[in-house]
């Protein structure tokens, strides 16, 4: 992950710091470099443009051209973007609400959206002591209900036991109704998938949000599918009032496109990155950490 972008970025500054002085000339050569080594990492167009544009502004100011240590200034003010464009700080989830508290996780079929409800239950029961309940949503795709309950034996959190013909708005009241009665702190409602953003999906979308009142709604993307991530984002940011995304797929080798234009396509954090299969491959999105691997 990254890799790529690191060294065409390390190039790029090992240059500029190799030099003593430094004209406006050879920041903004430094900058069109940089900015095509954003766009073949797969971040989108108007992010790289709008990055590149604010970092030169920024690094052609006299102050940065005329100081002792020119090149390094320059990829400070890189970094510190950098940064920003990640989301500047790691963002916890949000289940400050009258218990249960509910998370909605949305997103397309195969973008690990199972796979990442069941370990953020499994992290709040283990770390944060949270008595977590998961629910399945999904009653297009034969087996998913299962795929969860499996998920919920292999994790030791609770699964809403099934019932046949029901819809998603039934599970979901189903589910809320379960979780006040037993006192749950928390409802994961794991949400449809579809092959493409579709308005059926995002209709039921809306009226599960509608009566579950969820304090969080997660969107989990694949990062290794680059621009399509990125597509696919953005449908969801019109429609669905998201609080968060979700990057899986990070223990890939996808360039990083995905997760460097995220926060600005949504406008909301990266709140969790997946790292493996196993259910213990969760962490937390860490911008300043990504920052610093990108720049080395
Ligand atoms: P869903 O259709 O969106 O619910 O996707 P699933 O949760 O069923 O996941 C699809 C596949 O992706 C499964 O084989 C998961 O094990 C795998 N997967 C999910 N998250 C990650 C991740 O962070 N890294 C890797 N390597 N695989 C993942």
């Amino acid at each position: 992950m990254f890799d790529s972008l690191s060294d065409r970025l390390g190039g790029v500054f090992d240059r500029l710091k190799g030099r003593g002085a430094l004209s406006e000339a050879d920041v903004r050569a430094a900058m069109r470099e940089v900015r095509i080594a954003l766009l073949e990492a797969d971040v989108a167009l108007p992010v790289a443009r709008d990055f590149v544009e604010n970092v030169t502004e920024q690094a052609v100011g006299q102050q940065v051209l005329k100081s002792v240590t020119p090149g390094q200034q320059v990829v400070k003010i890189v970094n510190d973007a950098l940064v920003a464009m990640l989301g500047a700080e790691a963002v916890e989830l949000n289940l400050a609400g009258t218990p249960p508290n509910v998370i909605m996780m949305v997103g397309l079929q195969g973008s690990g959206k199972t796979t990442t409800t069941a370990k953020i239950a499994k992290r709040l029961t283990e770390k944060d002591r949270k008595k977590v309940m998961m629910a399945s949503l999904d009653v297009n795709r034969p087996a998913a209900q299962e795929q969860l309950a499996v998920l919920g034996t292999q994790t030791e959190v609770a699964t809403l036991p099934i019932v046949q013909g029901q819809t998603p708005v039934d599970i979901a009241k189903r589910a809320l109704q379960a979780a006040k009665l037993q006192g749950f702190d928390v409802v994961l409602l794991d949400t449809a998938g579809r092959l493409h953003v579709d308005q059926q999906l995002m209709n039921e979308m809306k009226a599960v949000a509608d009566v579950s009142e969820p304090e969080e709604i997660l969107l989990v993307v694949d990062a290794l599918t680059g621009q399509d991530a990125v597509n696919v984002a953005q449908n969801f940011t019109e429609q669905v009032p998201l609080s968060g995304v979700v990057l899986t797929r990070m223990d890939g080798d996808a360039r990083g496109g995905a997760a460097l234009s995220m926060r600005a396509v949504t406008g909301k954090p990266i709140k969790f990155v997946g790292t493996g299969e196993k259910l213990d491959g969760l962490e937390q999105f860490h911008p300043e950490r990504v920052a610093g691997r990108i720049l080395g």
